[in-house]
């Protein structure tokens, strides 16, 4: 079950797909012939990373499909609000957010850094970082990472870990999988990303590399939520109560179990 999950996960990572991203800048008003005659609705845009599987990656349609972006709609349908999603650079969302989008969802850490530019929705899922080596590599412990090549995704907290590690040598990509490819062309030593995402790269490439837990390293836990305009308490607390429905109703559990297989 699991491993047909993550086969389907990687088998739709390998489609190449364009996004059909058009969205209005903040949020805008839309009468769509789904709410012809009705009031109009009201549209959130919403900014994601969809090369993150497998809480964003592009579906066989070529839209952004994913546990996120599951998410995000069942609590657009909660809010009565038409969800829109954008896929863009991860690094770009946070300063996005208030302009080009409305809220971001993309298994973002909440972190003080990014809590001076935007407010986070209660956390939806905890993870930790882990380390992708290629098969028959020494490095075992935070020691091993001292001095090596390390690859990462730009502007993600794995990042900011491998940037303090002593002597690293860090490349940052704008995609986890392109540092997966240069660990496999033996560029780097290794590649720290979140440990789903991880997982999914391991069954992807199998046949090259391990996926070593972050517990190892001794990396700490981290907790996902939505990245909100600073300030905007009434948009908070609606998809604070939504998210606390999802729970409640069972729906976050059934999509965990479809996107994540826990
Ligand atoms: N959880 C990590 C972060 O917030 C990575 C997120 C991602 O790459 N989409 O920085």
């Amino acid at each position: 079950m699991k491993k047909k999950l993550v086969a389907t996960v990687v088998a739709t990572m390998m489609m190449i797909g364009t996004l059909a991203g058009c969205g209005s800048a903040a949020t805008s008003e839309t009468a769509g012939a789904d709410n012809a005659g009705s009031a109009a609705k009201e549209t959130l845009v919403v900014g994601t990373n969809a090369a993150f599987p497998p809480f964003e990656y592009v579906g066989d349609d070529g839209n952004p499909d994913g546990f996120d972006i599951a998410l995000i709609k069942a609590i657009g349908e909660k809010i009565g609000m038409e969800v829109q999603v954008q896929d863009m650079e991860f690094d770009s969302l946070v300063s996005s957010i208030g302009n080009k989008i409305d809220v971001a969802i993309a298994g973002m850490t909440v972190t003080e850094e990014r809590k001076n530019t935007v407010d986070f929705s209660d956390s939806y899922y905890s993870a930790v970082q882990a380390v992708i080596v290629p098969k028959g590599s020494s490095i075992a412990t935070a020691d091993d990472l001292k001095n090596a090549k390390i690859g990462v995704q730009l502007g993600t907290t794995g990042e900011f870990i491998a940037d303090e590690i002593e002597g690293a040598d860090v490349s940052a990509y704008n995609k986890a999988v392109d540092a997966v490819n240069d660990l496999n062309n033996g560029r780097v030593d290794c590649v720290i990303v979140d440990k789903n995402p991880a997982s999914v790269f391991g069954a992807q490439f199998s046949d090259k590399v391990d996926v070593l837990e972050g517990s190892q390293f001794g990396f700490e836990q981290e907790n996902y939520a939505i990245a909100l305009p600073k300030g905007n308490t009434e948009l908070a607390d609606k998809i604070n109560n939504a998210l606390k429905e999802l729970k409640s109703d069972g729906t976050y559990d059934e999509l965990v179990s479809k996107y994540i297989g826990e």
